[in-house]
C-alpha cells in the first residue's frame, strides 16, 4: 500500500517513506491509498488476542513494506513491559452502556504513549529501509503532553535527536515538570513565548524551509516529525478503537445499533483514529468531537465554518488549547471524496486567512458522521465532581469535557446506545484542578496537592509521576517564537 499527500494525489510514497518523511513535501498529509477493510473473520481473530497481537494484525495492514518480523518487534518493543499491567488500553465501564477506554497507563500517564512508544521503532525501521543512515531529528511542538511522551519514547534511540517546544504559559506544572527532567543524550528542551499554535508554526516552517534542508542534507540528517501529522503516529491509535470494540464484544454489549465514541479533541489526530476504525469495519455510530473553550471544531461542526480568528483561551485542559487542528486536513480529504485540490485550497484560505467555509454537501456529511459539542473550564470542573460522586471515578479535566459533552449529546439525542469514551490523562496529570474540582484547599505545591487527591479518593498516583517529587530541572531555556530556527540549528551544532 502506497500513500499520497492530501494536497497532491501524485506524490506517492511507501509506508516507509511516508513515516521517515512526516510531511509531505508540498505541505499535505499522507494518507493511505486506500483503508483496509477488516472482515467477520478478522474481527473473530481480533478478538481472542491480547493488546501486542492485536496491534501487529492491524499495523501488518497498513505498513505494508515492513516485514512480519519487523512488525511484531516494533510492536513487542512498545507495548510489552511499558504499561501498568500490560494492559495498554483497558476498558472500564462506569455505568450503564458507558465505558471509559483508560488511554493513560503508559510511561507519561497521557494517551500519547500509545503512539509514541512504537513511534520510534517504526522510524528507525523506516529510516533504516529508504534514508541509508541518516541521522533522525524529530521536532516536536507540543501542548505538553506529546513532548513528554516524545521524549520518552525516542530517549537514546541510536541515531535519532529530539527536540521539543513547548509554550511556557501553556502546559501544567506537572508537565513541564515532566519534560525539564527529561534525562537522555540525544534530547533537547526549550519553552517558547507564545501559545501552541505559535510552536505549531515555528515547527511547519522549519520543516518546510528548503535553506535548512540543504544546511541538514550537508550534516547527513533530516528532519522528522513526531507530531500527529506523521502516520507513524496514527496508525497505531486506530488500534485501540479496534481493540476496545472487540473488548465490548466480549463483554456482550449490545452492539446491534453499534456504539458511539466520545472523544477529547485538540488536533483532531485522536477522533480521527476512531473515523478510520470506523471505515475498517468497526461498528461506530456517531463521533463525538469534544472541545473546550477553544471551540473552533464545535463550531466547524455544526455551521460548516473554520474560523480560527478568535480569542485563544488558556483553559484547564490544555492540551486542547489547539485553534488549528492540523489533522482535520486528513478528514476534509476523505470527506470530500478525496479531492486532492479541494484540500489544497481550503488549507490554502486557512493559511491566507485563518478561515474557510466547505460547501453544503461537505457540512452535511460532517453533521451526519460527527456531533460537535464545548463546555467551559468551570462545567469541566463541575463534571469532574458528578462523576466521582455518583460513579465513583476519578477523571482528568480533558476526560471530564468528553463526559461533559457526552452528557449533552445524551440529553439533546435521546441516544444511550452503548458509548466508548476515551480517557487521555491520568487524573494527576492535572492534580490540581481536579483536586479543585473537588472542592479540596490547594496549597501551593503540586506534590502536596497530589498526595491529598490520593488521600481524599484512594485511587494512588502512578508511579512516573511519583517519582518525579525529588527530580531537579534539566533544561531551564526559552526563546521567543521567531528564533526557532536558529535555537534548532545551533543546537544541532549547524
Ligand atoms: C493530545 C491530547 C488531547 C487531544 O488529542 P488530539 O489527538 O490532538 O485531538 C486530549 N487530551 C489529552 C490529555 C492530550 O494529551
Amino acid at each position: 500500500m502506497n500513500y499520497i499527500s492530501t494536497r497532491n494525489k501524485n506524490i506517492k510514497v511507501s509506508a516507509s517513506q511516508a513515516i521517515a518523511q512526516g510531511i509531505s513535501k508540498d505541505g499535505g498529509l499522507f494518507v493511505p491509498e486506500s483503508i483496509p477493510a477488516l472482515s467477520k473473520d478478522d474481527f473473530e481473530s481480533l478478538i481472542g488476542m491480547d493488546y501486542p497481537s492485536r496491534a501487529a494484525f492491524v499495523l501488518k495492514r497498513f505498513l505494508t513494506d515492513f516485514t512480519d518480523e519487523e512488525i511484531e518487534y516494533c510492536v513487542k518493543g512498545a507495548y510489552v513491559g511499558n504499561f501498568d499491567n500490560d494492559q495498554p488500553a483497558p476498558l472500564k465501564t462506569i455505568a450503564n452502556n458507558e465505558h471509559i477506554l483508560e488511554l493513560w497507563h503508559g510511561p507519561t500517564c497521557a494517551f500519547k504513549d500509545l503512539a509514541l512508544q512504537i513511534l520510534p521503532y517504526l522510524l528507525t525501521t523506516s529510516a533504516k529501509k529508504v534514508s541509508g543512515g541518516k541521522e533522525t531529528v524529530i521536532l516536536v511542538a507540543t501542548s505538553g503532553d506529546t513532548g513528554k511522551a516524545a521524549l520518552e519514547g525516542f530517549c537514546d534511540v541510536e541515531n535519532t535527536k529530539i527536540m521539543v517546544f513547548y509554550p511556557s504559559d501553556g502546559v501544567s506544572a506537572m508537565q513541564k515538570l515532566q519534560m525539564d527532567t527529561q534525562k537522555g543524550e540525544n534530547v533537547f528542551v526549550c519553552a517558547i513565548k507564545g501559545n501552541f499554535d505559535d510552536a505549531q508554526t515555528g515547527v511547519k516552517k522549519i520543516f518546510t524551509d528548503n535553506e535548512v534542508a540543504v544546511i541538514l542534507e550537508k550534516a547527513n540528517m533530516q528532519f522528522s516529525s513526531a507530531n500527529s501529522i506523521n502516520w507513524g503516529r496514527l496508525a497505531p491509535q486506530i488500534i485501540y478503537y479496534i481493540s476496545a470494540y472487540c473488548d465490548l464484544v466480549k463483554e456482550g454489549a449490545d452492539l446491534s445499533g453499534g456504539f458511539n465514541v466520545v472523544v477529547p479533541t485538540g488536533n483532531f489526530g485522536n477522533i480521527l483514529a476512531a473515523y478510520y476504525a470506523k471505515v475498517m469495519g468497526v461498528r461506530i455510530n456517531k463521533l463525538v468531537c469534544a472541545s473546550n473553550a477553544n471551540n473552533v471544531l464545535t463550531d466547524f461542526i455544526n455551521t460548516g465554518v473554520y474560523d480560527r480568528n478568535r480569542k485563544f483561551y488558556t483553559t484547564i485542559s490544555p492540551s486542547m488549547d489547539i485553534l488549528i487542528s492540523s489533522n482535520l486536513e486528513r478528514m476534509l480529504f476523505e470527506i470530500s471524496g478525496r479531492d486532492d485540490e479541494c484540500v489544497a485550497a481550503l488549507q490554502k484560505e486557512l493559511n491566507d486567512n485563518g478561515k474557510y467555509t466547505v460547501s453544503d454537501e461537505i457540512a452535511a456529511k460532517f453533521r451526519e458522521l460527527f456531533y460537535g459539542g464545548c463546555c467551559d473550564d468551570q462545567s469541566t470542573m463541575a463534571t469532574i465532581k458528578s462523576t466521582f460522586d455518583e460513579c465513583d471515578y476519578l477523571i482528568d479535566t480533558h476526560t471530564a469535557v468528553a463526559v461533559n459533552v457526552y452528557n449533552s449529546y445524551v440529553k439533546n439525542t435521546g441516544d444511550n446506545r452503548p458509548t466508548v469514551i476515551a480517557s487521555t490523562a491520568s487524573p494527576y496529570k492535572f492534580a490540581n484542578s481536579v483536586l479543585e474540582a473537588l472542592g479540596a484547599e490547594l496549597s501551593g505545591d503540586e506534590f502536596k496537592n497530589a498526595e491529598m487527591l490520593a488521600d481524599i479518593t484512594n485511587v494512588l498516583m502512578p508511579k512516573p509521576l511519583a517519582a518525579l517529587k525529588n527530580a531537579k530541572p534539566r533544561f531551564k531555556n526559552l526563546c521567543e517564537k521567531q528564533d526557532m530556527v536558529d535555537v534548532v540549528l545551533k543546537n544541532l551544532g549547524l
